[in-house]
């Protein structure tokens, strides 16, 4: 067991990590390549290289601060997550994997271990969609499970992400961000669990077993628009109205199912032209759909086409349904939840099992490492608000438990066969 980790220390970071901030606090607002997740950026590389770690990035600003192991041929243990926010979101979504990334490491070096396989924390691009559309931008294409393309394709304001990123300093081919599997012997993320479970069953950690699959799609209807007092109600074709109704076939899908583990979401809906006196003739719905099984996740999605299709032909519109992404779930590797677990035991905490319904870079870092993942309790389960809550002393458990499942890694002969954790 290692020595207690320096929580205080830990705390006064993650607090000055979040006063990067585009939003005023408690609110965190931290959009990738802006000025903002630039200055964060700097920071959390200047703690990397104030505990000696070697600091690398990639052409897409992926991060990987790495603690040399006594064996370097070995692929080595990662930990990580990333430290970019959405609107008006919290201060511990991501950052607590990134910076508790850094005290684990931290304590085992004060404790006077040495890792035989190096120790990587890596920040990842991008976790959240906010820039550009897609969520795990970082994560995906280290993982090989995007196409370096997107370069030109994925934009911002009108500008590609190669643009965006390359005025940001991140230049070189996207291509190169690709790793292959086997390249980490593990792969181990400390995250809040952005749901209410462990909190309300008195529980200090959750051990991930599976994240589930998300999808998301873009639905456009097109109708015809119109003066809203000349147009007759037996002759509209109204886009919004059509989109409405897609929304409610959206839930009743998910619910159709009969699974609690089944959901799906209609985030987004642009109404064009927008304005009151006009009858809208365009409309566009985000919709995000998950599951923990991939065919019934999959049967969701054939329903709400169509349901779609249905709905578009009774009110006379144009549906055209866009898939953004459709990714499987994950199994976490069993080694990786084993050395969890005795981790815990050894630290007396209360943990659990759990399936993570929100997906992070861990679902693509499964698909080339064995992975699992470490969830500490937040407030009410609340998260992306302001008001999102992790107490340090869950803080401090969660990077203890981090701390001595990386040493215990980091020392195994073998962690599992091949890189794929994928079901
Ligand atoms: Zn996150």
């Amino acid at each position: 067991m290692t020595p207690a980790v320096d929580g205080e220390r830990l705390w006064r970071e993650l607090e000055t990590l979040a006063s990067f901030s585009d939003a005023p606090a408690p609110a965190v607002t931290r959009i990738v390549f802006g000025e903002t997740d630039l200055r964060a950026r700097d920071f959390v590389k200047t703690l990397c290289r104030e505990a000696s770690l070697v600091v690398r990035e990639d052409a897409v600003g992926n991060t990987f601060a790495r603690w040399i192991g006594s064996d370097p041929t070995r692929p080595p243990v990662a930990t990580g997550s990333h430290c970019d926010a959405i609107p008006n979101a919290g201060r511990f979504d991501g950052t607590v994997g990134v910076l508790g990334g850094i005290e684990a490491v931290r304590t085992l070096q004060r404790s006077g271990f040495h890792p035989r396989r190096s120790i990587e924390v890596v920040l990842f691009t991008s976790e959240e969609p906010t820039r550009f559309g897609i969520g795990c931008l970082g994560s995906r294409l280290l993982a090989g499970a995007l196409d370096p393309s997107v370069g030109d394709t994925l934009t911002s304001n009108g500008q590609t992400l190669n643009e965006v990123r390359a005025s940001a300093g991140f230049s070189g081919a996207l291509s190169e961000v690709r790793v292959p599997a086997g390249a980490y012997a593990a792969f181990v993320e400390l995250h809040i669990e952005q749901g209410p479970i462990l909190e309300q069953r008195g529980l200090d950690i959750g051990v991930v077993t599976a994240i589930a699959a998300p999808a998301s799609l873009r639905i456009l209807v097109e109708g015809e628009g119109g003066h809203a007092g000349a147009v007759l109600m037996p002759d509209r074709r109204d886009a919004f109205l059509a989109a409405a109704e897609m929304a409610l076939a959206v839930e009743a899908a998910a619910r159709s199912t009969g699974s609690i583990d089944t959901v799906a979401t209609s985030g987004v809906c642009d109404v064009f032209p927008g304005a009151i006196n006009s009858v809208p003739s365009r409309t566009r719905l985000e919709v995000d759909v998950r599951d923990i099984d991939l065919a019934r996740r999959d049967s969701v999605l054939a329903h709400i086409g169509r349901s779609c299709d249905d709905i578009a032909g009774r009110r006379r519109v144009t549906v055209r349904i866009e898939p953004i992404n459709a990714d499987p779930p994950a199994r976490c590797a069993q080694r990786v939840i084993d050395a969890i677990i005795a981790s815990c035991e050894a630290h007396r905490l209360r943990c659990h099992p759990m399936i993570s319904r929100a997906y992070h870079d861990s679902l693509f870092m499964s698909r080339i490492a064995p992975t699992g993942m470490i969830f500490i309790p937040c407030r009410g389960g609340v998260s992306h608000r302001p008001d999102e809550y992790a107490s340090p002393e869950a803080i401090a458990h969660g990077t203890a438990v981090l701390a001595d499942t990386l040493a215990a890694l980091s020392t195994a002969e073998a962690v599992e066969g091949g890189g794929s954790g994928r079901l």
